[in-house]
């Protein structure tokens, strides 16, 4: 048969991910001749052979691609027949400022496992990685993705690895970080400030008898450092907790392999996909008492039915889990609380040499911060609660026009995000915007976004809350054009953007707290809108917030607001837990500051009624970490009731009648469990009559679903059940986070719109 040649182009995440070597192995197995190469937009093609052949070619592309790659588009254009003596791979070459996608690190492969175990330079050698896995994001400073543009340019490739990253058919062929014990990186063990050892396994034996007698230690990982101890032991765990000044968190647990793991936690095939994935994320799962096993440390997760466990991603992980005889470690960033996670080896010398019993740390830079990554399978879809190692910088695909916007997010669980053609590329997990250092972490990270992904800024979009960190740097950063989002318009958006949306839409919004265009605390919120404007169709009834911010901390302070609502001052009188767990002198004053609406910012918060029955629950009275008491009464759900409450919709929504339904459920000894599913289940109820009303009046059937309360699983899973059960198209986030983390990709949205309707 004649032969035919044929131009293909790919776009996608397909430059550092082993795509080129591929490529070239599919084309030598289908005898067809010709080069592929890289370009800054794209990897193009250029194949002769038969017809057959050639289809043969086009399937394994598209079936057989490297796990990281992620083809966006394959294009195909026959061309005059040209003849090649054999297939090669040219060097990269550069087109324009349109750069491709930076791939996100991977944990490492089967393959480099097999290596550490081979006799030769890789033998225990903990950075082994090959072009199919190891650091990415991470150690890039710039593009081309080339290794002079990483922090591996400082160690200069031995003979056998230069050999092996020239050879188009070696697994490392232009793996840009490949390494082994001879050229590469090394671990270094530490005591105090004091260097103990070099040695690998000196150090993995070292730390494992730490570990096993009860020590904490800092180690040095991929994005950052890690806070380690054994997850059995509770004395551990409590020290740990200590020394990153008392959190109150959940810690996340690795556990040495997927049948351990399975001891402690019932999983379905999803969350062990998202758990074995390349990405390697904390997954939370519901904690299962294993019979007949050691028990988990209690205070591991804070009381809570849900654990966030992971598995190893790195060869210093598998190496450690080799020495060591428990099967499952705390592995919590390495931080004190509200900073973000260490990654500068004397800055984690200076902060915890003294107060942990062991420092291993690395000489590997980590250029690119990135925390472990949360996510939880809700509706058996992987849903993102903290984006950051193995998912960024993937971009987000919109339908938008995004050149040139910079979106700087909101000021909790803060993630910013740029725009380059209809790609948004949304930040790392930044963290709270409260302290300096997440400050200067944030600034100095758009700077390197900004640098990275050649944007070119020309519009910004911030919150409405005048006072965010975030608010004030987008109004600081240059004379540039400044859009204002409202907080719960962008968390729609951000929705709407991730599910290719772009018309008038239901949007359900609830959240803890968001700058309303009244001036109130929003959170509750019902609108019509589209990607331009929106309209605020009902809402939770406003209640006081005595003390503002900091009844969010102190949970029994909406509890008290609400209470004096519903009974007035007879309240005090009622048989309820809350009035003895917290001083009267306190309440009383509370009273007081409502009567003479002395710090009483209104609310409409939907995370403050949960709040408000977590306390009335005694669940929690004062918070220990964000979101606490949602948390708290979620993890108490039984699925056996159907019951709920009654509420009252209109113009607003009120919950008088709730929360009395609930103080009578209190008194007649109802057990906790049934009144936190009623109150679950009335919230779905109250979203469910909400939306219908709407559509009823406006004929709308799309409901988008935003706001971190719907990291819910019951709520998010029921709510969607019943919409769609009345035939409403339901959209809810996945690769995108629900909590404010996904608000920057709203705001971008929403400015790209307004830009593009001249609105700017
Ligand atoms: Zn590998
Ligand atoms: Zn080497
Ligand atoms: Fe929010």
């Amino acid at each position: 048969m004649r032969d035919i040649s044929l131009e293909v182009v790919v776009t996608g995440l397909v430059q550092g991910v082993g795509f080129r070597p591929f490529v070239y192995r599919i084309a030598t197995k289908s005898e067809l001749t010709g080069w592929v190469q890289n370009t800054n937009e794209n990897v193009k093609i250029q194949v002769t052979g038969t017809p057959e052949n050639i289809e043969c070619f086009l399937h394994s592309l598209k079936n057989e691609t490297p796990q990281a790659a992620a083809i966006d588009k394959i294009s195909t254009l026959e061309i005059a027949t040209e003849n090649f003596a054999s297939f090669s791979i040219h060097g990269s070459h550069n087109v324009s400022d349109e750069i491709t996608e930076i791939s996100p690190d991977i944990a490492v492969c089967d393959e480099c496992l097999q290596d550490i175990d081979q006799p030769g330079s890789r033998l225990d050698y903990a950075f082994v990685n090959c072009t199919n896995c190891g650091p990415r994001f991470t150690i890039i400073q710039d593009l081309p993705y080339d290794r002079a543009k990483t922090t591996m340019k400082s160690f200069t490739m031995c003979p056998d690895c230069q050999a092996e990253y020239k050879n188009v058919l070696d697994r490392r062929f232009h793996a840009q970080p490949t390494a082994c014990s001879i050229c590469g990186p090394e671990y270094e063990l530490l005591i105090g400030k004091n260097k103990i050892s070099g040695d690998i396994n000196f150090i993995l034996e070292k730390v494992s008898q730490y570990i096993e007698n009860g020590g904490v230690l800092l180690i040095k990982g991929l994005g950052g450092m890690h806070l380690a101890c054994d997850a059995f032991n509770e004395t551990a765990v409590q020290k740990l907790r200590d020394l990153k000044n008392r959190e109150g968190k959940p810690f996340a647990v690795m556990f040495r392999d997927l049948e351990s793991l399975k001891l402690y936690a019932d999983l379905n095939a999803q969350e062990e996909q998202s758990l074995v994935s390349w990405r390697r994320p904390i997954v939370l799962l519901e904690k299962k008492y294993a019979k007949d096993q050691q028990v988990l440390a209690e205070s591991l997760n804070s009381g809570l039915n849900l654990l966030g466990v992971m598995l190893p991603y790195m060869p210093f992980q598998y190496l450690l889990f080799r020495n060591l005889k428990t099967k499952a470690i705390v592995l919590t960033s390495g931080n004190f609380s509200s900073e973000p996670i260490l990654i500068d080896n004397e800055l984690a010398l200076e902060q915890f040499s003294s107060l942990v019993d062991a420092v291993v740390l690395h000489n590997r830079d980590i250029y690119n911060r990135t925390d472990d990554s949360v996510v939880r399978i809700i509706g058996n879809k992987e849903r993102i609660f903290r984006r950051s190692r193995g998912y960024v910088p993937t971009p987000v695909r919109t339908a938008l026009n995004t050149e040139g916007i910079v979106a700087f997010g909101a000021e909790l669980t803060n993630c910013f995000c740029v725009g380059k053609g209809q790609k948004a590329f949304l930040s790392q997990h930044i963290g709270d915007l409260q302290g300096l250092e997440t400050t200067l972490f944030y600034e100095k990270t758009l700077a390197q976004f900004i640098q990275l992904f050649r944007v070119k800024p020309s519009l910004l979009a911030v919150d409405m809350h005048p006072e965010y960190v975030s608010t004030k740097t987008g109004m600081n950063f240059g004379n540039l054009p400044v859009v204002q989002v409202q907080h719960h318009h962008a968390h729609i958006a951000s929705c709407m953007a991730e599910n290719h949306l772009d018309e008038k839409v239901i949007g359900v919004a609830l959240d803890g707290t968001g700058y309303g265009t009244d001036g109130n605390i929003w959170g509750g919120e019902f609108l019509v809108c589209d990607l331009n404007d929106f309209t605020r169709v009902t809402h939770f009834d406003y209640i006081p917030l005595p003390g503002g911010d900091l009844a969010a901390e102190e949970p029994w302070r909406t509890a008290v607001s609400w209470l004096y609502k519903v009974y007035g001052a007879d309240f005090l009188s009622l048989e309820l837990p809350l009035l003895k767990q917290i001083d009267p002198e306190k309440i009383r004053l509370i009273i007081q500051m409502m009567d003479r609406n002395i710090n009483c910012p209104l609310t409409s918060g939907a995370g403050r009624l949960f709040d408000c029955v977590a306390s009335l629950l005694d669940l929690v009275q004062v918070a220990t970490f964000q979101a606490e008491g949602p948390m708290r009464l979620e993890s108490i759900i039984e699925h056996n009731s159907i019951e709920s409450y009654t509420f009252t919709s209109g113009k607003t929504i009120r919950f008088d009648d709730t929360i009395r339904g609930i103080v009578e459920d209190i008194q007649l000894g109802i057990d906790k469990a049934t009144i936190s599913t009623k109150f679950h289940n009335t919230i779905i109820s109250v979203i469910f009559e909400s939306v219908n009303i709407i559509r009823q009046v406006e004929g709308i059937n799309k409901v988008v679903l935003s706001g971190g309360v719907f990291q819910n699983k019951y709520l998010l899973e029921g709510t969607i059940a019943i919409l769609l059960s009345s035939h409403f198209e339901v959209y809810s986030h996945a690769s995108v986070p629900t909590n404010d983390g996904g608000i920057a990709l709203g705001q971008l949205a929403v400015a790209s719109k307004r830009r593009e309707l001249l609105c700017v």
